[in-house]
């Protein structure tokens, strides 16, 4: 039997026009650093993007299906670039401002990038790669900044006969109709490609994840859900992971359909001004990788600041360490942590405890990776592939599917999607690289990812389990655990550790701390004390730097 139902395809026009009308009185806050926040209500920010469509199609040709490529903090701007782009039929392309100059030019290149919308700001950052982006034709400047090495740059394009036009953002769009039955926003098919973003590389090269229409609003709605962040229109939510990142969690096309209003911190993300902005505008939700987290979390320490307002926040990319958990709940402020990946949109679980508990029941609740909502179906695959159950026990590979994960990568213009047999599986399930258990109540715990996981006499480490352990000792600001080669047991653990301040605890110290806490034989001999753990582009930890530091011999190692 056919139903009876309509079938009207879930699009980002209908988030920017359900923002825009019904929650057009909700705000974006953005930080400016000095003065008064910048401040625009929904019905502001959809009409400015209705202004950047028309000027979109009308000046610069962009008539649909065609990737439009932002270089953004998170602003007011990025937002309307977030609506306007999509419900006009484009494709927005994010890019990673913090990757290496070389992966950003592989990557606009890939993706054949016509046009760049681009912060003042990031001019010079910019500027010098143009020469070796031959598809931008247009470069749309938002904000303030120096221009002069883009003059530059756009010269050379001129003199050498690939032309490139720059445009002010605001002359652009000045002057055109803001209402949104002014535009001819086109039928789209919800399969079609609303929004691309590169992997951010921590594993081989970038690989384009094309979200469509379907996935964004789906994911959207499952953002919203109580089970995952659970926001209204009486929150205010601190998008601090970057819109350039997995599109800022999709937290601004949630919030854009409910109603929330968003406080973006544009380039101020070091902890002082994060914390001020908090002190001041009072968020009611926070969203960002566990590194803001610890920064934040020693800036308070040295100088006090009230962050009660936050009464949730979620926090995810890399694990949440027991100790920063249980440091912000002293603070009245409760961290939910989350599991995700560019692949998966990224909300794959959310680990709020079941009903019933007590604090001390929920704890581990807590800790795991979560639950996964009806839209995520998993299954853990074992060494030789056959599944595992659900006992909390059997450690195999997180596999997943649903209506937001991805099923290919981008193939590149013209090219068909691709599926390396690492990344599907035969049946098309998204084979995440991420090694944990699921519990018999469908709690995921994670306890590494599968080119981490430190193999040992034939056991396996968790390097994640090493990591936590060491942090919650009070005179290390930082650990991370990698796989050394070890002659006798394949692999052994070697410990890097950035300790506090002022802090000298000696290796023997701490290797008697993790003692007490971790079976013997997992206890690292190898000890390095360094300044910090490196970082990627994204903030988590770049255990391949550290594995290539220790066989290049960069790093100062005691064995004990
Ligand atoms: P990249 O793979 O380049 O780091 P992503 O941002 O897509 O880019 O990272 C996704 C990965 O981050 C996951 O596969 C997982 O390993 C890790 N991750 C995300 N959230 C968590 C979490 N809550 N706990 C542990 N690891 C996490």
């Amino acid at each position: 039997m056919l139903s009876t139902m309509q079938d009207v395809p879930l699009t980002v026009t209908r988030i920017l026009h359900q923002g825009m009308t019904i929650h057009g009185a909700s705000q974006v806050v953005t930080w400016t650093g000095e003065g008064e926040p910048q401040r625009r209500s929904f019905a502001e920010v959809g009409g400015r993007a209705t202004q950047l469509a028309r000027a979109l199609r009308d000046e610069l040709g962009v008539t649909g299906d065609e990737p439009v490529a932002s270089l953004m903090w998170n602003n007011s701007e990025h937002l309307e670039a977030y609506l306007a782009v999509p419900a006009m039929g484009a494709v927005l392309h994010t890019l990673n401002l913090r990757l290496p100059p070389a992966q950003l030019v592989w990557i606009v290149n890939h993706a054949a990038d016509r046009v760049v919308i681009v912060n003042g700001s990031l001019l010079p950052l910019l500027a010098p790669l143009l020469p070796q982006l031959p598809t931008v034709e247009h470069i749309v400047v938002a904000g303030a900044g120096d221009r002069t090495a883009l003059d530059e740059a756009v010269a050379a394009r001129t003199e050498s006969g690939a032309p490139v036009r720059v445009h002010a953002y605001e002359e652009l769009i000045a002057g055109r109709p803001t209402a949104f039955g002014t535009f001819d926003w086109p039928e789209l098919d919800e399969r079609s490609g609303a929004a691309m973003c590169y992997t951010s590389g921590t594993t081989g090269d970038p690989k384009g994840v094309v979200f469509s229409h379907r996935s964004i609003y789906l994911h959207s709605m499952q953002v919203n859900m109580a089970e995952s962040m659970g926001l209204t229109d009486r929150d205010l939510s601190l998008v601090v992971v970057p819109q350039f990142h997995v599109m800022a969690w999709g937290l601004p096309h949630a919030a854009f359909m409910t109603g929330v209003s968003m406080l973006m911190p544009d380039r101020f993300l070091q902890p002082a001004p994060l914390a001020d902005m908090i002190e001041r505008e009072r968020p009611t939700h926070a969203a960002a990788v566990p590194t803001i987290w610890q920064g934040l979390l020693a800036e308070v320490t040295a100088r006090p600041r009230d962050l009660t307002s936050m009464a949730r926040v979620t926090i995810g990319g890399s694990a949440c360490p027991p100790s920063l958990m249980a440091a912000y709940d002293k603070l009245g402020v409760r961290l939910c942590h989350a599991w995700g990946m560019t692949e998966t949109s990224p909300l794959g679980t959310t680990s709020n405890p079941p009903a019933g508990l007590t604090a001390e029941e929920e704890w581990p609740y807590r800790l795991s990776q979560g639950r996964f909502p009806a839209g995520v179906e998993a299954r853990l695959a074992g060494p030789g592939g056959d599944l595992l159950p659900w006992d909390g026990e059997s450690a195999g590979e997180l596999e997943v599917r649903g209506p937001w994960i991805a099923g290919a990568y981008y193939g590149g213009a013209g090219a068909e999607p691709f599926r390396p047999a690492d990344k599907f599986s035969e049946d098309g399930w998204l084979r995440t690289g991420d090694v944990g258990v699921i519990g018999p109540d469908g709690y995921l715990t994670l306890t590494d990812r599968a080119k981490d996981v430190i193999k040992s006499g034939g056991e396996w480490i968790s390097s994640v389990e090493l990591e936590n352990a060491l942090m919650a000792h009070p005179d290390v600001a930082e650990a991370a655990v990698v796989a050394v080669p070890d002659d006798k047991w394949g692999e052994r653990p070697l410990a890097t550790v950035v300790l506090k301040d002022g802090a000298s605890t000696g290796y023997a110290e701490l290797k008697e701390f993790l003692a007490g806490k971790i079976a013997k034989w997992q206890v690292p001999e190898r000890w390095s004390v360094v300044p910090a753990v490196p970082k990627t582009s994204v903030g988590k930890f770049d255990k391949k730097v550290i594995r290539r530091q220790y066989a290049d011999g960069e790093l100062d190692v005691t064995r004990l």
